[in-house]
């Protein structure tokens, strides 16, 4: 099904907003709800479960837009639908009802927002890694962990848990559970005070003496780190994408606008009429239109199981985070020290457009990644 993006997206509202969310780091509550009556939080789940339908090449097209108007709501919704994704291909075909289904039902209808909890304190960026494994107590599974960012933390209603596998210590070897919110055994020790997507609310969860059941978990036995290779990591890496070429254009669309409209009165010109201006205005724009290019090749071979998806893959994320940095940087000159002060929107650009190349998998894991993919090398 092919979602109408342009016709449902309330991107003014959220527009609107996103200065107050940035300087007050506060979570982007009406913006979500915003999308939820769009139907946005069901995009890419099926119609059969209520969802809106759509896939990779939809999901990208809506966050480059969400990202633009507000980069805390886009890296929101984005780990929603990446978590969303996850769930989709772990209830696989494992039967119709039961938890994990209704979870799926309810987010489809727009009344479940989720996220993921996989960086853990012991493995840091390496996310397909678990240090904190869970164990068998004689009454079921039990698990201790600190997972060190989960974004939408204390404000989604449930969060995709990785853990290590019981009865190993292979950190490979993990499992993915849906953890409701508010199940006994998870707190959120201390709050997000982030340099850029400040209304995001990553903070850490503290995980004690959680109870897990069968019932709860994604997939088979021992499948995380599949699941995450196969439903998370393609999402996550466009979704994320999708974020930075959002920012960068906004960025960009403000520097723009900016140097046509700055005046230099003793030479009868504008800013953009300054030769060294406008070049660096159109070496930003080719690099904003490369990532973009990038980015929808990239969804269209993930949509269509392309066997060459996996390159661009590990290409995509870190080629536009490292776009969105330069651009952004660009834009930054360019609006000279009207950019510089709060009152504008382009130093909040600058600081959003950070995030990305931080986020597992960061840009240098995703190039030695990548290197390792064309020089016939095992990735793990
Ligand atoms: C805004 C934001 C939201 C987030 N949301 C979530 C979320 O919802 N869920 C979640 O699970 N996590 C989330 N994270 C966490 C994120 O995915 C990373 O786990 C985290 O940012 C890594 O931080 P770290 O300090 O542990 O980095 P480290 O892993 O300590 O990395 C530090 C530096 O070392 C480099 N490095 C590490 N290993 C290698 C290597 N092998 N080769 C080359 N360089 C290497 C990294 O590239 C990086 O530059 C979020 C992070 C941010 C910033």
């Amino acid at each position: 099904m092919q979602i109408d993006v342009g016709a449902t997206l309330p991107l003014e509202a959220i527009a609107a907003d996103a200065g107050a969310v940035d300087a007050e780091g506060r979570f982007p509550r009406e913006a979500i709800d915003q999308l939820t009556r769009a139907g946005l939080l069901g995009l890419g789940l099926p119609e059969s479960l209520g969802g809106a339908g759509g896939g990779p090449v939809e999901f990208v097209g809506v966050v480059e837009q969400v990202a633009g108007a507000c980069a805390s709501t886009g890296m929101v919704y984005v780990m929603h639908v990446v978590g969303a994704q996850t769930v989709l291909a772990g209830v696989g075909n494992q039967g119709a009802a039961g938890p994990k289904q209704e979870a799926l039902e309810a987010m489809a209808a727009g009344r479940h927002l989720t996220t993921l909890a996989y960086s853990d304190r012991g493995s840091r960026g390496h996310f397909w890694a678990q240090v904190s494994h869970a164990v068998e107590d004689g009454e079921g599974l039990v698990v201790d962990a600190d997972k060190t960012w989960a974004t939408s933390a204390g404000h989604a209603n449930s969060y995709v848990l990785a853990v290590g596998a019981p009865n190993t210590d292979d950190p490979l070897s993990t499992e993915l559970y849906l953890v409701p919110s508010d199940q006994e055994g998870v707190a959120i020790p201390a709050h997000f005070d982030g340099l850029g997507m400040r209304g995001n609310a990553s903070a850490p969860l503290r995980v004690r003496g959680l109870r897990l059941s069968a019932q709860q978990r994604l997939g088979d036995e021992r499948s995380g780190f599949a699941l995450m290779m196969t439903a998370t990591l393609p999402w996550f890496t466009l979704g994320s994408a999708a974020c930075s070429v959002g920012i960068a254009a906004a960025a960009l669309d403000a520097a723009i606008a900016h140097a046509t409209r700055a005046r230099l009165d003793h030479e009868e010109a504008s800013l953009a009429q300054v030769p060294g201006v406008r070049a660096r205005l159109a070496y930003a724009r080719v690099r904003l239109r490369e990532s973009r290019a990038l980015l929808r090749e990239v969804a269209a071979a993930v949509a269509s199981d392309d066997p060459s998806a996996q390159e661009g893959v590990l290409a995509v994320k870190a080629s536009a985070a490292e776009m969105a940095i330069e651009v952004t940087d660009l834009a930054m000159r360019v609006g000279g020290g009207a950019a510089y002060s709060k009152h504008g929107p382009l130093e909040r650009h600058l600081r959003d457009a950070r995030a990305a190349a931080v986020m597992a998998p960061t840009t240098e894991l995703l190039h030695d990644f990548l290197g390792k993919a064309i020089t016939g090398q095992e990735l793990f």
